[in-house]
Order: C-alpha cells, then sequence, then structure tokens
C-alpha cells in the first residue's frame, strides 16, 4: 500500500484536532492528519508539509521534542516551528491570492 502523505483525521486524532482548535496535524511518523473539511484546503496542506519538512530537516525525534518545549516555553503562535510554517504560508496565500481565512480567527494548525 502507498504511503499516504494526506490522511483524513479520525478517532482520537480527530477528537484531538477538534478539543485543540486546530484542523490538521503532522506527525513524526511522517503523516498529516486534516480534519474532514480541510482535507483539500491547499495552505492546510502547505502548512503541514512545512511541519514534515522541519521533521526531515532537524530530525524527527529533535523536532518532537523542540516543538512541544517551545510550545510551552513560548505558546503556540510564537513556536518558532510555526512562526516558521505561518510565514510560508502566508506568502503562498499572497501569491495565489487566497485572501483572508475564513473565519475571523483564523484555524490553528499543528
Ligand atoms: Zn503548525
Amino acid at each position: 500500500m502507498p504511503h499516504r502523505t494526506f490522511v483524513i483525521a479520525r478517532g482520537p486524532i480527530r477528537w484531538f484536532l477538534l478539543a485543540s482548535g486546530s484542523v490538521g496535524i503532522a506527525m513524526p511518523w511522517g503523516r498529516a492528519y486534516l480534519l474532514e473539511p480541510w482535507f483539500q484546503d491547499r495552505l492546510t496542506r502547505l502548512h503541514e508539509i512545512v511541519h514534515l519538512r522541519q521533521m526531515q530537516r532537524d530530525g524527527r525525534v529533535r523536532f518532537t521534542v523542540r516543538y512541544l518545549w517551545w510550545l510551552l516555553r513560548y505558546g503556540y503562535w510564537r513556536n518558532p516551528y510555526e512562526i516558521e510554517a505561518y510565514t510560508i504560508e502566508s506568502e503562498a496565500r499572497a501569491r495565489i491570492g487566497a485572501g483572508k481565512p475564513r473565519r475571523s480567527t483564523r484555524p490553528a494548525r499543528a
């Protein structure tokens, strides 16, 4: 069975995303889980690809430890891994003219 990068979140991962107000999450085993309404969303996919690249660049274990440490130390929006992902996402949004996010509070992506 070919490896799929993007998977629709189900079960506990879906529950976690809903509980944390996120729409997607990249996992150290190289997959990104997205809530169904965002499954085809290009910017959400790009955001998660940035995290998968960060894992390849920094190592999965180091990425995971750092991500959690920075989350505790700086919070979600100031986590350097998130800043990098949201910067790339914003540049792409400007390029493709996708405009504003659909929600007044932009959905978080882990
Ligand atoms: Zn993120």
